[in-house]
């Protein structure tokens, strides 16, 4: 992270030579990035690299490293310099990004944003995308999306976009692709695999609950050229919102004239997201994935977040079906799971008033123990 630790004679967060090119692995759209004009350091360069894409996919633009790059510079107090056009939609609203996370993390502060010239507004393109992980949220906003499909007006999803943030490699990542692959031909959608170090570049500076909408926000900015709606799955509900990286606030500031980026499904809890979409799918239940804890695209059936969308499952009456997921919910191990942060504990306790609610006080009840076992934790303890 050579960029962010040159601080003698820092000027700010400056990208430059933006660049697409052809490589091995498909069309690559790239940025050199330095901190401060003497630092005297090379640039780094930060990428998003597109498997199979077209060359215009990628329009040579400076909108995705205005995203990826704003809350670093915030991080550090120092302007942004973007080198390259960028949309004026964009830049007006990154003003209103800053404010937002300036208020909810103190940490960040506004900063200048300067860019090379204000793009010319381009038409927009037809393709949908939504990204796509396997998880509750983004199936979904797939399945509700091919309910919609017959309705007028409606713009169906066409591309379900996977983006490497972790950097994954080996037969576990591959299974996963070949799995989104699979959920995306039986959709009716192209499987669009995205690569990418931004994470690993931004990481000593943020906080990727905090950054990681801006990250989403960025890779579709980068696929302008293909994308003219791109869906960003909710992760929470509109009745409990806490400030968190993606959010109905935020996510829809990352459109420019051309690209119209949506938060989608936050109607719904886990639990309820479950009930009405996924349960009626077998191809959801066959490929669920949830767990951030096992390997790319394995559930490890103990986590916290696993047993949770076990308890959606189990009240839907479908966790015997899931093929991803133990078949039984055990209860002590539910009572017992060690929980990591505040918002996990609030996504238990909302599923255990779930279970509640529809006559499953055994599952209520557990759900509340494990839930209230702690006290909350600040926020800098919860996992990145
Ligand atoms: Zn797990």
């Amino acid at each position: 992270m050579g960029a962010w630790c040159a601080r003698e004679g820092w000027r700010g967060v400056i990208v430059e030579d933006v660049r697409r090119e052809s490589t091995a692995r498909g069309w690559r759209l790239s940025a050199a990035v330095r901190a401060g004009a003497g630092s005297g350091r090379a640039s780094e360069r930060v990428h998003f690299t597109v498997h199979g894409a077209d060359a215009d996919w990628l329009p040579e633009r400076g909108d995705a490293f205005l995203a990826g790059l704003l809350m670093p510079a915030m991080s550090i107090g120092e302007e942004l310099v973007v080198d390259a056009p960028v949309s004026g939609r964009l830049l007006r609203s990154a003003r209103t990004v800053m404010e937002i996370y300036a208020a909810w993390w103190e940490h960040l502060r506004a900063v200048g944003v300067t860019v090379g010239e204000v793009a010319e507004a381009r038409r927009g393109r037809e393709a949908v995308g939504l990204f796509f992980t396997l998880g509750v949220d983004c199936f979904y906003s797939l399945l509700r999306d091919g309910r919609r499909r017959t309705e007028p007006d409606h713009r169906p999803v066409t591309d379900l976009l996977f983006v490497n943030f972790e950097q994954h490699a080996g037969p576990d990542h591959d299974r996963l692709l070949d799995r989104i692959r699979l959920v995306a031909e039986r959709s009716d959608c192209r499987a669009v695999l995205v690569e990418t170090d931004l994470r690993a570049f931004t990481a000593p500076l943020v906080r990727w609950e905090e950054f990681h909408g801006a990250a989403l926000g960025g890779t579709a900015l980068a696929l302008q050229g293909l994308l003219g709606r791109c869906l960003i799955a909710a992760g929470f509900e509109y009745r409990r919102l806490p400030p968190y990286g993606s959010h109905p606030v935020l996510d829809h500031l990352w459109s420019t004239e051309a690209l119209e980026v949506v938060h989608d499904g936050a109607d719904a809890t886990r639990t309820e997201k479950v009930a009405r979409q996924l349960a009626f799918s077998e191809l959801a239940l066959q490929n669920l994935a949830v767990c951030w804890r096992g390997r790319p695209g394995r559930n490890c059936g103990a986590c916290e977040k696993c047993l949770r969308t076990m308890v959606a499952l189990e009240l839907a009456g479908v966790l015997r079906r899931c093929g991803t997921l133990p078949d039984v919910l055990d209860l002590d191990v539910l009572r017992n799971v060690p929980m990591g942060s505040a918002d996990n504990r609030d996504a238990m306790r909302e599923v255990g008033l779930d279970a509640g609610a529809r006559g499953r006080p055994d599952l209520a009840e557990a759900a509340a123990l494990a839930a209230n076992r702690y006290g909350p934790v600040p926020r800098t303890e919860q996992p990145r």
